[in-house]
């Protein structure tokens, strides 16, 4: 069987082990004679993936009884609603512009909410993270996105926010980087980054913070409609929840988000020591301002970047391309892309300098 080391941005790649795992009990789950992805989510059986699901994520994150996990449908990007629908009531919603997920979010809670843009990054093209700016202490929330996947940047420190809630997209580095859940308000993300496949939609979700949506909110964005039917009050994404799981033990076997980071910084940096040992190469993102999941440079022309994408692919290492807001490449090294791929990688990225 042929497996290549897959860069992919997401949905992106999962462990070898969790993907057997699945495979081991895909046509029959223990003794069920089913599939998980024919069981009713009502029953049973499925009921004790749903919670070691969520006790598994609650032990990784080390989130506490204070806050509710909410697995939902709608990807990230729903959330980017959701958000205001929930938190705004008359009050300003303020947001960092770090890229363009964070704009994406920024326009959608614009049509809900009085928002108020505090600092962007617009104007380098999101090479770094503004830092400097007011927090209006009668806001209702602050809301960043902490990985910029495009970009490749991210928070090195979260921004202090006296007394407002702090929110954050964590698509992208959710159980690859340590954060301390008490530190928000709110933590949401798509699975199919860091998680498992495509199709759930994690919510960390502070419970004081519940019970005071905006009146149009419909119920399927709406916080305490689905904290109170405990992510159940229609159809939940099933097998995704079931491969999140799988992931999840997998993780916490292999010394859990502290585990991960680390491998994750070590393979950061052979990429990074590649870029600043080269004068061929360009690091996309401020040094301050890195992220260890996305690694973004580019190349002097783009002939050359398109020999790099296909020179890669010849020898496994796909999905590489950068995207077409900063150009270059973007290599996406999760949790679970394995060591040897990022050294094949880094050690690539030496010859091709030399040879071109
Ligand atoms: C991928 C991504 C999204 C979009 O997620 P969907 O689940 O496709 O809606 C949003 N924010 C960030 C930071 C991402 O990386």
């Amino acid at each position: 069987m042929k497996r290549v080391f897959n860069f992919s941005a997401g949905p992106s790649i999962l462990p070898v082990e969790v993907l057997k795992r699945a495979q081991n009990e895909l046509v029959s789950y223990k003794d069920t004679g089913m599939s998980v992805m024919e069981m009713s989510h009502r029953s049973k059986v499925y009921q004790e993936i749903f919670d070691k699901a969520q006790s598994l994520l609650r032990k990784l994150m080390n989130i506490s009884d204070d806050y509710e996990v909410l697995f939902l449908q709608g990807g990230a990007s729903s959330q980017f609603a959701a958000v205001p629908m929930n938190f705004s009531q008359g009050n300003k919603c303020l947001y960092v512009d770090s890229g363009a997920f964070a704009s994406k979010a920024i326009k959608e809670a614009k049509r809900y909410a009085d928002v108020k843009v505090v600092a962007s990054g617009k104007d380098s093209n999101y090479n770094y993270i503004p830092m400097d700016f007011e927090i209006d202490q009668e806001a209702a929330y602050l809301h960043i996105t902490s990985n910029n996947t495009i970009f490749g940047t991210s928070y090195s420190t979260l921004p202090d926010t006296g007394d407002v809630e702090l929110v954050a997209d964590m698509s992208s580095e959710i159980c690859g980087v340590k954060r301390d859940v008490n530190k928000f308000g709110l933590i949401y993300a798509g699975a199919q980054k860091n998680l498992g496949p495509a199709g759930l939609t994690v919510v960390i979700v502070k419970k004081s913070l519940l019970d005071n949506p905006l009146g149009i909110t419909p119920n399927m964005l709406n916080y305490s409609v689905l904290a109170k039917g405990s992510s159940m009050v229609n159809t939940p994404p099933t097998y995704s929840i079931y491969m999140a799981m799988l992931n999840f033990e997998y993780m916490l076997e292999n010394g859990g988000v502290a585990g991960a980071e680390k491998r994750n910084v070590e393979k950061a940096n052979m990429l990074y020591n590649v870029l600043d040992d080269s004068t061929f190469f360009m690091p996309v993102a401020k040094k301050d301002f890195r992220s260890i999941m996305n690694v973004t440079f580019t190349l002097p022309n783009d002939e050359l970047t398109q020999k790099f994408v296909k020179d890669a692919g010849a020898i496994g290492l796909v999905n590489i391309k950068g995207h077409r807001s900063v150009g270059g490449i973007r290599a996406s090294i999760y949790n679970a892309m394995p060591k040897e791929g990022v050294e094949k990688l880094a050690q690539f990225m030496v010859d091709f300098e030399r040879n071109n």
